[in-house]
């Protein structure tokens, strides 16, 4: 890993006020643990008052809306959460994809609406089990995030700097059952491959790939050990500062102060 191991807590909809206590136990521990980046993506309700009390994680969203503004009920866009504190937006989550019929043109949307309002984006790709059982993983995934993420011409100059992609296989979300090491490895180097052949070397050989589905405290040392493994995204072992912080230790150790 070339740059500090990006470790993102997705709380998906789990959290009312009650939980701040636990982002300032995250954001305490984080402290001690400035070798790893720490990101926390609460629901949007949570984003402003746990940016206004962190001093080390950073806030992001996980979602937003790929219009500026306008008539759309219920919707929040990159403007308004990064009005609220975000820094970053996790976009394209196969729970989104799955359970809102997010298609890769609208995920790509967003990704473009986020990134004009100066977020860093977690674009998230990922086979369902019959595709993987089938061989077809890795060329369904490098065709799901080349039709998400931003075209060549259009991405920031800064792309290495503001877009992470995670590899999220969809039956290792939630499950308790990771990707096994050498799946994990062969995904990472074929999205690798073709952020460089997207992005160029210098961009897309530097941005970061996360893996996440069921990584833990216990699993997440041989995790963050594959080749280019740049961090995590974290779904259930986030919820607590313990198991969230015991996968951030597993990817370096405290800082002595
Ligand atoms: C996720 O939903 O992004 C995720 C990785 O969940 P979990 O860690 O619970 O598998």
């Amino acid at each position: 890993m070339t740059r500090r191991p990006y470790i993102v807590g997705n709380w998906k909809m789990h959290g009312t006020r009650a939980m701040l206590s636990e982002a300032r136990a995250i954001d305490r521990a984080a402290q001690r643990h400035m070798k790893v980046e720490v990101a926390l993506a609460p629901p949007f309700t949570l984003i402003h008052p746990i940016h206004r009390e962190a001093e080390q994680i950073s806030v992001g969203a996980q979602d937003c809306h790929h219009e500026d503004g306008g008539a759309f009920t219920g919707d929040i866009s990159a403007a308004m959460v990064a009005d609220a504190g975000a820094k970053f937006v996790i976009l394209g989550h196969s729970e989104r994809r799955q359970g809102h019929g997010e298609t890769d043109g609208l995920v790509r949307a967003k990704a473009q609406a986020a990134l004009a309002a100066g977020l860093r984006i977690i674009m998230c790709c990922g086979e369902t089990i019959d595709i993987r059982e089938s061989g077809r993983a890795v060329a369904f995934v490098g065709k799901q995030l080349k039709a998400s993420l931003p075209p060549a011409d259009e991405a920031p100059a800064d792309l290495a700097e503001r877009v992470t992609i995670a590899y999220e296989p969809i039956w290792a979300i939630g499950t308790g059952t990771a990707a096994t090491t050498d799946d994990i490895a062969e995904m990472h180097a074929e999205i690798r491959k073709l952020l460089v052949e997207l992005y160029g070397e210098e961009q897309g050989g530097e941005a970061r790939i996360i893996y996440g589905g069921s990584v833990k405290p216990e699993n997440a040392a041989e995790i963050f050990a594959v080749p280019d493994v740049g961090g995590a995204l974290v779904g259930g072992a986030s919820l607590t500062a313990d198991s969230f912080m015991g996968i951030a230790l597993a990817a370096g150790e405290p800082t002595d102060h």
